[in-house]
């Protein structure tokens, strides 16, 4: 008996071994790096090489190398080419998907620099690019081989300094932030230096982070800007600066965004990191964040800014939806066709609603959809606002499925009346839905 019992207790052991063997049977712990571009239109889209780099770090998990989420609208994978085995795979957004919903899609054709990441292969391999269909479907969209002793893999030294943040664990265990410093001169290294620290604060001040704190590390990589402060185009203020970001994105005065992906990852490379949030030295409102790409927000002094924080770092860390109605200078009515069930853990359209977490967590009785038993606090925003939707206090809501949501007032539903989704509060909390796909993701990408 006592032996059962210990080789129950060693069994998780056991299957970690295993899959850690298989990441060094399939890959060497540094990051080869696929970059790309994304282009097309509203209906059309393509993907264009441009080259392959090899970075020093692989700060990914050793454990979890096939992504079974179902989030995300693009979808990579790692093949091997011997076998036609599997060996890799992730989920992801882009800005250019988002783009792809705008009415100037409509009229012209566009591309954006793009790029993934993934453990340098051992052997030849195959990357292949999946987009979803109108039905939620997977679509193979562009195929390469790669043969990673090629010596055109580029490999370029690194020239930033870097700091710490916030070290808790080892990579492979933890989930690796980088922050990218965005509008800040030389002279200004201190402010960003501060607003580092205080990202980790706010982070760190909201539920489920705190608790998890330790599942965490935050590293900082200093890239400093030529101009101070980032370019705002409806204003008429150009500037030049590290990140490239502006304001006014997609005509939007509020979503703060680079189109320069790649850009990123080259100041990125610099630390062992998988996510990527960039502090630009703003005090104007204003940001954006897509899942398994990157984030972006003004870091100065505003009220809402710990709200942008962890609102933004939902999207980038496991692509919440946005709980809340309007805002956005894409077709909203398009985002979540009726037809299909939304991957977001916390939007519904009611196709699918058995297959969400979320329909396992109601109370017993709970009418679907769930009438509102106060006045709607859903907030509906401009989307040429440019300052945060007023603050209110939240409140420990009833968990239910209530209609609004993912910009629209019909056929979305959301989990709570008012979540960090739908409002950002600087006190506020994620509904339960939120708090339980956080706490599933992190471990996800812990293992
Ligand atoms: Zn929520």
């Amino acid at each position: 008996m006592r032996r059962l019992i210990l080789l129950l207790t060693l069994l998780p052991f056991a299957a970690q071994a295993q899959t850690n063997a298989q990441f060094e049977k399939w890959f060497e712990p540094a990051t080869l790096r696929f970059d790309y571009h994304h282009a097309g239109d509203a209906t059309t889209e393509e993907y264009f090489f441009d080259e392959l780099r090899r970075e020093p770090h692989w700060a990914g998990s050793r454990t979890t190398l096939i992504d079974d989420t179902g989030f995300g609208s693009q979808m990579f994978r790692i093949v091997d080419a011997a076998t036609g085995q599997t060996i890799y795979s992730r989920t992801y957004c882009t800005l250019w998907n988002e783009w792809q919903f705008t009415a100037e899609a409509k009229q012209l054709r566009k591309s954006m620099p793009e790029s993934v990441v993934f453990p340098l292969p051992k052997n030849e391999v195959r990357i292949e690019f999946h987009t979803r269909d109108r039905n939620g479907a997977w679509v193979k969209k562009y195929e390469q081989s790669i043969d990673p002793r090629s010596y055109f893999i580029a490999q370029y030294p690194l020239r930033h300094e870097t700091f710490d943040v916030e070290i808790n664990g080892a990579p492979e265990h933890t989930v690796d932030i980088v922050l990218l410093p965005e509008g800040y001169t030389a002279a200004e290294r201190k402010k960003f230096e501060q607003a580092a620290k205080n990202f980790a604060r706010d982070i760190f001040s909201y539920e489920p982070y705190r608790e998890l704190r330790k599942k965490f590390n935050i590293r900082a990589v200093w890239t400093p800007s030529q101009d101070s402060g980032v370019t705002m185009p409806g204003a008429g203020e150009w500037r030049n600066t590290s990140a490239k970001a502006s304001f006014w994105t997609f005509d939007s005065e509020r979503y703060q965004m680079t189109e320069d992906f790649q850009n990123l990852r080259d100041q990125a490379a610099h630390v062992p990191y998988e996510l990527i949030y960039v502090l630009s030295n703003s005090d104007k409102y204003g940001g954006g964040g897509i899942y398994n790409f990157y984030a972006l927000s003004s870091a100065g002094d505003y009220t809402s800014r710990a709200g942008v924080y962890i609102h933004e770092f939902g999207h980038l860390l496991l692509g919440l939806g946005d709980e809340y109605i309007g805002g956005v200078s894409y077709d909203e009515q398009s985002m979540y066709p009726a037809h299909r069930e939304p991957w977001e853990v916390n939007l519904t359209t009611l196709v699918d609603f058995e297959s969400k977490a979320w329909s396992r967590m109601l109370p017993e009785g709970t009418p679907i959809p769930t009438p509102l038993t106060r006045p709607a606090p859903i907030h509906i925003t401009d989307p040429k606002a440019t300052a945060p939707p007023p603050m209110e206090s939240v409140r420990a809501d009833e968990l239910g499925v209530y209609e609004g949501g993912g910009y629209v007032t019909k056929g979305v539903y959301r989990p709570w009346p008012n979540c960090l989704m739908n409002n950002l509060h600087t006190i506020g909390e994620f509904c339960p839905v939120c708090e339980a796909g956080i706490r599933n993701h992190i471990e996800f990408l812990c293992r």
